[in-house]
């Protein structure tokens, strides 16, 4: 049983002057709609409906926050002294490369998603989720691009592995090591960019990236014996 089976819905924002002041760390999911965000959310979280797997534009533009420990009461509510005992947050990223989004409403959500992961002091950490067949669309090296700056760490799931066989796992894991090892810092080191196949049908991957998310928020140490099942 993982600590992130605790995620509970906590708010959900349209505008960058309403996120959650709370100075705890958050792990933000970011991925091209279709990549399997939603599922790999609601698997690492235990649960069937926490983040929202819809193709419904309007419905996915917006940030969800999860939350993780605390009282699970909203932001909204006055008793702050339950609210400070959250540790950390989940963040459901809008889906990028809806064709149906266009004109200023693209605007606002580009607008938003980059300005939030370029700026964001509480983001510990990017997991970009990308289709294992289709990675690295021209959408996904922007947000790479985006975030790279910051120098924090981006961890890649290669979702919905389970339609590759091993060889093809393989080649696909190679190529991303290969573009992920061109991001380079000022001072022409690697940033702190991983890759691993994941499937949530098959739960390819599930302990690695239950590690992974847990270590970005701080919580790596907090999984009973038997890890996630
Ligand atoms: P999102 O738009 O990125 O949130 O994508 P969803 O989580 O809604 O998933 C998009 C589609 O991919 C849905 O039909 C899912 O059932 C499917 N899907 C998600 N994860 C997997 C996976 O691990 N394997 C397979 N084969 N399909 C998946």
């Amino acid at each position: 049983m993982s600590v992130l089976w605790q995620a509970r819905f906590f708010t959900t924002v349209n505008r960058l002057a309403d996120l959650p002041k709370y100075q705890i760390p958050e792990v933000a999911f970011a991925g091209r709609s279709n990549a399997g965000k939603s599922t790999a959310i609601n698997l690492l979280c235990n649960q069937r409906k926490l983040a929202f797997a819809s193709k419904t534009p309007g419905r996915t533009q917006h940030i969800n926050f999860f939350s993780i420990g605390g009282a699970h009461v909203g932001q909204h509510r006055k008793d702050a002294t339950r609210v400070e005992e959250i540790r950390a947050f989940m963040v459901d990223l809008p889906g990028y490369g809806y064709a149906e989004v266009s004109g200023s409403a693209k605007e606002h959500w580009q607008g938003l998603l980059g300005r939030y992961v370029q700026e964001r002091q509480q983001l510990a950490g990017l997991v970009l989720i990308m289709d294992a067949r289709r990675p690295f669309t021209e959408l996904d090296t922007e947000m790479l691009a985006w975030f790279a700056p910051t120098g924090r760490p981006v961890h890649c799931l290669l979702s919905k592995s389970d339609k590759l066989n091993r060889s093809e796992g393989a080649d696909a894991l190679r190529f991303a090591h290969a573009i992920l090892s061109s991001y380079v810092d000022d001072r022409q080191q690697p940033l702190p960019f991983s890759v691993q196949l994941f499937s949530a049908t098959k739960r390819i991957g599930l302990e690695e990236a239950d590690a992974t998310v847990r270590g970005l928020l701080g919580l790596k140490s907090e999984t009973t014996e038997n890890g996630p099942q």
